[in-house]
């Protein structure tokens, strides 16, 4: 069987991993392997890591992404229905593909794709959300009905998984301050938040008013 060499790799330069963290779930993140993964916005390096609950998480990597100049870093959520199924009913999907077009552009950024599906609630309960906004209840009121915080979301895994690459500073690109405030507590410095300005749809309206208005997201204005 023959391997591409090594030259063929994304240019990323890594650092040495340094495992640290508060908490026993979060050095138990464990680095699994690492490939090349062209996409319609260059080619990135694929980094497979693996929590103490079996989740698998994923890091995108693209340029020289150890320590020196602030790197274009989105943290994201999984949400199958908007990042691959296309579903209009949040703006996850554009977000992620805006945050890769950005990273692209710029030739260097790091894109975490974190298995917390539904704000952590997981798949099956979003769409129990979902049938309660049909009905009438905002994103907020549907998950606190069900049992669940507003956002049961942890960024703990953010650490280990940049730390194995080498990451330190950033430029984040989310609209949700309460991201930035846990990336600087977990003693990464953002020197600068970037935000999405997500195209309002009928399907849309509501739910990124509700994230404005009851979740302190920083929503800008509609460029479209
Ligand atoms: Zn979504």
């Amino acid at each position: 069987m023959k391997f591409a060499n090594e030259s063929s790799r994304a240019d990323v330069v890594l650092c040495t991993p340094s495992w640290h963290g508060p908490n026993m779930a979060v050095n138990d993140v464990r680095f699994v392997a690492s490939s090349r993964l062209p996409t319609r916005w260059g080619l990135f390096t694929a980094y497979a890591f693996v929590d103490s609950t079996g989740k698998e998480h994923l890091v995108l990597a693209m340029g020289n992404v150890s320590c020196g100049e602030p790197i274009l870093a989105r943290i994201h959520s999984e949400c199958l229905t908007g990042d691959a199924l296309f579903s209009l009913r949040c703006d996850c999907g554009f977000q992620l593909r805006t945050a890769l077009k950005i990273i692209g552009k710029e030739k260097r950024g790091v894109l975490l794709y974190l298995r917390q599906e539904g704000r952590g609630i997981g798949l099956h309960n979003k769409i129990k959300a979902y049938d309660l906004q049909d009905k009438g209840a905002d994103t907020v009121d549907a998950n606190v009905h069900l049992g669940f915080e507003a956002d049961a979301r942890s960024y703990d895994i953010c650490k280990p998984m940049l730390d194995h690459i080498g990451v330190c500073r950033l430029s984040l690109l989310t609209n949700n301050p309460s991201k930035v405030t846990a990336m600087r507590e977990l003693g990464f410095e953002v020197v600068k938040r970037m935000g999405f300005a997500s195209p309002r749809t009928p399907h849309n309206e509501a739910y990124l008013d509700t994230k404005a208005h009851r979740m302190g997201h920083l929503i800008e204005p509609d460029a479209s």
